[in-house]
């Protein structure tokens, strides 16, 4: 089997990887002014013409650049989970809206229109043929509909891991032990090569039931002394996930941004959470902003908590809710994951003033931090790996892949972290 790393390859964004010439998996874009997209791909110079597609899950970073594989005559089926084909569309139909027509969208209105035409689904599970492979989806734990994907070749059988979380060890039935809104990878199947994601291998996770607890307290102590809580976050699982939060901890909460439509997304498939019964709960709880006639100064006067991308204060309704409240210290700002370098929310943290909404605000408010990741930490990657003993690992994924291989290597494991453009024999 042959791997060629056209785009995630020791680095975050862009996932791409086309096995035996014929089949890619994950067509993603890597955000920036300009944004990045796979090698071989896009625009006028492309050389890229796979059979078919398959998509591990629907993040930008990993499905943003597909309809640009429907130009001209080329119409290779995808192939993804019912979540992930309805999370890819509403990302795409958000970067038209934002960007089309110019460099910042890799497609047209007319190719988003034909993935509809070439989108074919599967649960997790059900196998299926794919430009000559057998393919098998299995629950990854990342965000609804998101999967490890199983390839064989007939000769050699691949596990690309797709980003994926695993609960915490030893956490008792009472105790939070992962992620609310979907149930950690437990699924290890068999296979001859893993490429595997290195997000957060550097990095150990606070168990996720203290970090829960501790936003939980303080959000309380600031809705008794009166003041608003803004949580700026990611609209695809992070939103939902502290909708669940709120619900679980008795937490008042309006929902706003593009977090609204994907939780309605999330809603129809209950088969693809933790807790279909909890997430219902979750909505009753919450109040969905409209943004009509100043509701949102209004809103921001409330004491209450309001979830609300951009989940880096990059746009966004944030961008008119933290203006609202920025002036008052008994405010508070609770960040809920990874803040970029080089955003508004990373400045914010690292300086206490930001650029928001085209003003520089010094922000009185108090500003904290959660991590409510969705990716494995460094022993999540161990617990993962474990079964993986004897099978070769490509690292992928991460801004420390070579690193992380190395330490592979030295517990033992056959693994190395192929560069951006390399074709790999497995
Ligand atoms: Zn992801």
């Amino acid at each position: 089997m042959q791997l060629e790393f056209l785009g995630g390859a020791r680095e975050v964004g862009r996932s791409a990887i086309l096995v035996n010439d014929s089949l890619l998996l994950d067509f993603g874009v890597k955000t920036g002014s300009p944004p990045a997209y796979p090698l071989r791909a896009v625009g006028s110079g492309s050389t890229l013409d796979p059979d078919a597609v398959v998509a591990s899950h629907g993040h930008l970073d990993h499905v943003g650049a597909i309809p640009s594989l429907l130009s001209g005559t080329a119409r290779p089926p995808i192939h993804w989970t019912p979540p992930t084909y309805e999370l890819a569309m509403v990302l795409a139909r958000d970067t038209l809206k934002l960007h089309g027509g110019t460099p910042q969208c890799p497609f047209t209105r007319e190719e988003l229109r034909r993935v509809t035409e070439v989108s074919e689904t599967h649960g997790y599970g059900e196998p299926f043929e794919a430009a000559g492979h057998r393919i098998e989806f299995f629950n990854a734990g990342h965000i609804p509909g998101s999967a490890h994907v199983l390839v064989d070749d007939g000769e050699t059988r691949l596990l690309y891991t797709g980003d994926f979380h695993v609960d915490d060890a030893g956490g008792s039935e009472s105790a939070v032990a992962g992620q609310r809104l979907v149930a950690g990878t437990t699924e290890r199947p068999d296979a001859d090569v893993v490429v595997c994601e290195s997000t957060y291998a550097d990095v150990e996770h606070e168990r996720r039931g203290d970090v829960e607890k501790r936003f939980a307290e303080s959000v309380r102590t600031t809705l008794w002394e009166g003041g608003t809580v803004v949580v700026p976050a990611f609209a695809i699982g992070r939103t939902q996930e502290l909708m669940l939060v709120c619900e679980a901890n008795d937490l008042p909460c309006y929902v706003d941004g593009m977090g609204k439509e994907v939780t309605e997304i999330v809603r129809r498939y209950p088969e693809f959470l933790r807790d279909g019964e909890a997430m219902r709960r979750a909505n009753s709880n919450a109040r969905f902003v409209t943004g009509r006639d100043g509701q949102r100064t209004r809103i921001a006067r409330e004491s209450t908590v309001i979830i609300t991308t951009a989940g880096m204060l990059s746009g966004g309704p944030a961008m008119t809710y933290v203006p609202e409240i920025y002036a008052n210290p008994t405010n508070k700002l609770c960040f809920s994951g990874y803040q970029v370098e080089g955003t508004p929310g990373r400045e914010l943290l690292d300086t206490g003033s930001a650029e928001i909404g085209g003003r520089h605000l010094r922000v009185s408010a108090q500003v904290e931090s959660y991590d409510f990741s969705a990716h494995a930490d460094r022993s999540g990657l161990r617990t993962f790996l474990r079964e993986y003993e004897r099978t070769p690992i490509l690292v992928n994924h991460g801004d420390s892949c070579e690193w992380f291989a190395d330490r592979l290597c030295e517990e033992g494991h056959d693994a190395n972290a192929p560069a951006l453009g390399e074709t790999v024999t497995v």
